[in-house]
């Protein structure tokens, strides 16, 4: 119980959760997500009913909420041949665009397909939402500051981002062509968010989670605590942040490093770090690969990215499911 006291954020809006299920034992998942995002909910069993049959009632009902859940499966429902989860998800996004979809799910994320999840902003295991709920509260503040003021044009989605003025050219070159071209409609809303979650912050490259973070000042994953910090400042704090899972803007970090440790001639990031006070030689990163120090980048064990580890560029190859994009850090693979 004291755990969950602790995971509850403020949302400003006293507003509902429309959930969507097959399934009345979710309930529970719905009262405690509610109470967690301090949101009431409505919650809707399709349970041997026709999905479509009552759409327009539906569509009504939720226009007034902040956050769509939909339950993936959706395999008690009567129309359930030609109704789904992503289904569901795409009528709800044409029709109320400005909304946030997660789908809850009991199989195994991997196993859904591509066009399922892009449809979803989120997709999150039945047994896992609890410790999801602050990325799920990010999800939705995000969703309510766009709509608010959908960005129009370069200068206004940075204002979002709070990007350091260092970026800011890079960043205006790869944003998204809704916003570049001007035809911004409440379909770009998803849009947007989808290129600031699932690229800029997903990504390495502009922003960097706490496993660059540590290997760009040349030290272990678990070391990167005492000096932490030192870098509060260079968080990202923009739209979707969530405390959760922290990302650094790079370059405010590796410049702050330099500031820090002004006398230390490197030019490597790795190099200088290391002379903080905090650190010592047991606190110093190894390659993953060939166990000598100075690992500079941050790769993968397995063919599927799952496993992250540190890793010197001359230890690895470029990982063939990837793609190298510009401005993005290359997602590398251990070498055999
Ligand atoms: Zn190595």
């Amino acid at each position: 119980m004291e755990n969950k006291i602790s995971n509850r954020v403020t949302l400003k809006k006293k507003n509902k959760i429309f959930w969507i299920d097959d399934d009345n034992k979710r309930e529970t998942a719905a009262i405690n997500l509610s109470y967690q995002l301090k949101l009431n909910y409505l919650f809707r069993n399709f349970r041997n009913k026709n999905f479509l049959g009552d759409l327009h009632d539906y569509l009504k009902e939720a226009k007034n909420c902040q956050l769509i859940v939909i339950d993936h499966r959706l395999d008690k429902i009567k129309d359930k041949d030609i109704i789904n989860g992503p289904s569901v998800a795409e009528i709800f996004r044409q029709k109320l665009p400005g909304l946030p979809i997660i789908s809850i799910t009991a199989i195994d994320i991997v196993n859904i397909d591509t066009h399922a999840k892009n449809v979803y902003d989120e997709i999150i295991s039945g047994s896992r939402i609890g410790e999801n709920t602050l990325k799920i509260a990010a999800l939705v503040k995000g969703y309510q500051k766009i709509r608010r003021r959908i960005p129009k044009n370069e200068r206004q989605l940075l204002k979002i981002l709070n990007s350091p003025k260092a970026d800011d050219d890079m960043l205006i070159s790869i944003i998204p062509d809704v916003i570049k071209m001007g035809k911004i409609t409440r379909e770009s809303i998803k849009k947007i968010s989808d290129w600031i979650r699932k690229v800029l912050m997903a990504k390495p490259g502009f922003l960097i989670d706490k496993l660059w973070a540590a290997t760009y000042c040349g030290i272990k994953f678990d070391s990167f605590s005492k000096i932490e910090l030192k870098f509060k400042e260079d968080i990202y704090d923009g739209v979707f942040s969530n405390k959760t899972d922290i990302r650094w803007w790079k370059s405010k970090l590796i410049s702050k490093i330099f500031v820090l440790n002004p006398t230390y001639k490197s030019i490597y990031p790795w190099e200088a770090a290391r002379v903080f006070q905090e650190i010592n030689k047991n606190d110093f990163s190894l390659c993953g690969y060939c166990n000598q120090e100075y690992p500079e980048i941050v790769g993968f064990t397995d063919n599927e990215a799952k496993t992250p580890i540190q890793l010197h560029q001359h230890c690895s190859i470029p990982h063939p499911k990837f793609e190298k994009s510009l401005f993005f850090e290359e997602i590398r693979i251990i070498k055999d």
